[in-house]
């Protein structure tokens, strides 16, 4: 039985005091719920979050970290000082990171596996262009940031990794992939790690969806037999609308 797991991915949105404002109207839905919630916030609020969620259920994840411990990385964020946080998860590889910041496969994996090394579990993000699914490719592009994203991760690190589907055209654009579609590409992805490590593995690893999930599509999305979840954007920046959602 695969846990799901509901992620809130504020991005660059709220400042800390907004953020505290809206945790304290979210985190007591984690006592009525056996979903695990999660809010992802800039690295500037995560501390005070910490504080602001002791004592409830909710999770807390970061939406990026370098894969080096310490260094000359100005403006980058370690997995030591994240640890030291004591945050549970961290987003990796956002099609925002990898579209505006140059993050490619490759780093994808170092910072997998830089997580993994300090016990923070990764949300894993993949997704295709319109461009690229219009041509057939959809497929192809994903199985490729699958396998050379979790290159040499080994099988027993696998359940802590939490993997996400996010086409890119249906982010931020109110386009929903169709839960059909979404409920495919993600058995596709259950396929590919099946595959790799075993259906042992890829019946435990969870799998969300992501892209323009809001209250009004979340009951559908959540309904087929492959989607563990969701990484909600816009929506969750309202406690209402993410409330709804973790009710589904
Ligand atoms: P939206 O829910 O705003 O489409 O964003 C999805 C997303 O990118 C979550 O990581």
């Amino acid at each position: 039985m695969r846990i799901p797991i509901i992620a809130g991915n504020w991005k660059m949105n709220k400042t800390i005091t907004e953020g505290i404002d809206l945790v304290k109207n979210i985190k007591n839905i984690t006592m009525d719920t056996d979903v695990e919630v999660v809010v992802c916030t800039p690295f500037i609020a995560l501390s005070n979050i910490k504080k602001e969620i002791e004592g409830t259920k909710l999770k807390l994840a970061a939406q990026n970290m370098h894969w080096e411990d310490n260094g000359a990385f100005t403006g980058e964020i370690s997995p030591v000082m994240l640890k030291d946080l004591g945050i549970d998860y961290v987003i990796i590889g956002h099609s925002e990171r990898r579209q505006y910041f140059n993050e490619s496969n490759e780093t994808v994996n170092k910072k997998i596996k830089s997580a993994i090394k300090y016990g923070i579990n990764p949300i894993v993000c993949v997704g295709e262009t319109l461009e690229e699914r219009e041509a057939g490719n959809a497929n192809d592009k994903i199985k490729t940031q699958i396998i050379e994203g979790l290159k040499d991760i080994k099988e027993e690190d696998m359940p802590n990794i939490v993997l996400a589907y996010e086409p890119i055209w249906a982010i931020g654009t109110g386009k929903t992939a169709s839960s059909k579609d979404a409920n495919d590409m993600i058995s596709f992805i259950r396929n590919i790690i099946k595959d790799k490590y075993g259906v042992n593995i890829s019946d435990k690893v969870r799998i969300q969806y992501g892209g323009s999930v809001k209250p009004s599509n979340v009951t559908d999305i959540m309904n087929q037999s492959d989607i563990d979840g969701a990484l909600v954007g816009g929506a969750s920046l309202k406690a209402e609308d993410f409330i709804d959602i973790v009710k589904f």
